[in-house]
């Protein structure tokens, strides 16, 4: 499949528009931003580890029956993936308390949240992506109430999937982001999944092993990326 123009680039991966208006071509960069881009720095690898790691979790999801936007790799640092209409907003489930959670409402960083929380957050560079809610989606027309009720089953679905994968290599997913689109009226799971858009921990340890290695300077960033999919059966050249 034939790259074109590129399209969009983001915090760190760009979109290229292909020869079928169906399918785009995802370059996933060494970029690593952090504080709403104001943090940007170039991690060797990085994009090597995200797009083979974000291929190996859409591939699971597609077997366990989510529908993604992800077609195949082309290259250590391209995917192919499906064209979506992307919906504006940012779907986030947390099994465990950190991040924004704590500096927003005070609670201690990895408390047990049972039943999992569900946070919807517009995508607004602007305005730093505010949180909003359900009704807000709706009566923006962000997205239609079906859709968004279908983004929140996949949301919570693939939740049940990751836990389990993650608790096989001896890890907590704590948090994670996902963005959903349509596809011919079908919601599907597009962006990516990485460790740069979830957390994940040690079980024993407790140690952060996602982009918070980043984002509080703790070191060994792709590293500890790559201890990640090697704990739940990938393999990196080397
Ligand atoms: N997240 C993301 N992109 C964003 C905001 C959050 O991928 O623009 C992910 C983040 O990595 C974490 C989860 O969503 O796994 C929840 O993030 P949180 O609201 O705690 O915000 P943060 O502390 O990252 O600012």
């Amino acid at each position: 499949m034939e790259k074109r123009q590129e399209l969009y680039a983001g915090k760190a991966k760009s979109v290229f528009r292909t020869d079928d208006p169906d399918k785009m071509v995802l370059v996933f960069r060494d970029d690593t931003s952090a504080f709403d881009g104001k943090r940007i720095e170039q991690l060797n690898r990085k994009g090597m580890v995200n797009n083979k790691f974000n291929a190996f979790i859409m591939t699971k999801l597609q077997e366990a029956g989510i529908p993604t936007h992800f077609e195949a790799c082309l290259s250590d640092t391209e995917s192919l993936v499906q064209s979506l209409d992307m919906m504006p907003i940012e779907c986030v489930v947390r099994n465990v308390a950190a991040g924004s959670l704590c500096r927003r409402l005070g609670v201690t960083e990895g408390q047990e949240l049972n039943p999992p929380t569900f946070e919807l957050f517009l995508k607004n560079d602007a305005l730093g992506d505010p949180m909003i809610n359900e009704s807000h989606v709706e009566s923006f027309g962000w997205a239609k109430a079906d859709d968004l009720a279908k983004a929140k089953e996949l949301t919570y679905k693939v939740n049940d999937v990751l836990k389990a994968l993650f608790a096989s290599g001896g890890m907590i997913l704590v948090d994670y982001k996902l963005e959903f689109g349509l596809f011919k009226g079908e919601v599907v799971l597009g962006d990516e999944f990485s460790p740069d858009g979830c957390r994940l921990w040690d079980s024993e340890t407790r140690e952060k092993l996602d982009k918070d290695r980043f984002r509080q300077g703790l070191g060994n960033v792709v590293e500890s990326y790559e201890e990640i999919g090697r704990r739940i059966g990938m393999e990196f050249p080397s």
